[in-house]
């Protein structure tokens, strides 16, 4: 049995098509079912249904034998215990600082409000930049209009959520995609299965640019 971690939302419908080049059908929908185990058409892969946060960890200690993340959630984790195999090019989006659209150009000490920590503290640390990192969990875009942070550090897609906050982008810190991640031991065990499932990836990603 192969399982792979996968989370809700815009990464699992992304990660849908790519899947099926190998086969691998969910038989039910994560959106109306509570399951957290998923089979799929093939009897010897699983889905388990997580927190995006959460699949580093899956895959790291072997609990899921690869899994879909994205790069921000990698960079963040730290993914030295986990194989990087491929970039799936899917749920792209941009890692960003913002500020209050009338706000200055950020100078002297600041206070960013953010739930990439490690990586706000290594791009201000990178810039020079005396940045004291708040952690948050959610609603990051609230910091900067109460007078928490100067400024966030978060993903933008369409920048929609940041305007209706009145908040602009700033400045790029990455480009961020969905990248398969594969657990180190699952690799040696259950190498054949992987590899062939890595290689149905790379071909439908190949038709698909
Ligand atoms: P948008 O309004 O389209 O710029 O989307 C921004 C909101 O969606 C922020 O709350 C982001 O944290 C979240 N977001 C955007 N893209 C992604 C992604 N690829 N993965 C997870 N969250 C995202």
């Amino acid at each position: 049995m192969i399982t792979i971690a996968v989370s809700k939302g815009r990464i699992y419908e992304d990660a849908l098509p790519l899947l099926a080049a190998a086969g691998i059908v969910p038989i039910d929908d994560p959106k109306t079912c509570r399951k957290l185990i998923l089979a799929t058409t093939r009897p010897d892969v699983q889905l388990v249904i997580i927190r995006a946060t959460d699949v580093p960890t899956f895959v790291e200690y072997g609990a899921a034998d690869m899994g879909v993340a994205g790069k921000d959630v990698l960079l963040e984790h730290g993914a030295e215990g986990l194989y990087e195999p491929l970039d799936l090019k899917i749920a792209g989006c941009r890692l960003m600082t913002a500020t209050h659209k009338d706000a200055p150009e950020l100078s002297g000490r600041i206070r960013v409000a953010t739930k990439y920590v490690k990586i706000a503290q290594s791009y201000f640390a990178s810039k020079g930049i005396q940045a004291e990192i708040i952690k948050l969990y959610g609603s990051m875009e609230l910091a900067p209009l109460v007078g928490l942070a100067d400024c966030i550090v978060d993903l933008v897609d369409t920048g929609n959520t940041l305007k209706a906050n009145d908040l602009e982008p700033r400045e790029l810190i990455m480009d961020i995609s969905s990248r398969l991640v594969v657990n180190k031991a699952s690799m040696k065990m259950k190498h054949g299965a992987i590899t062939d499932l890595i290689s149905h990836f790379e071909k439908a990603l190949a038709i698909r640019n």
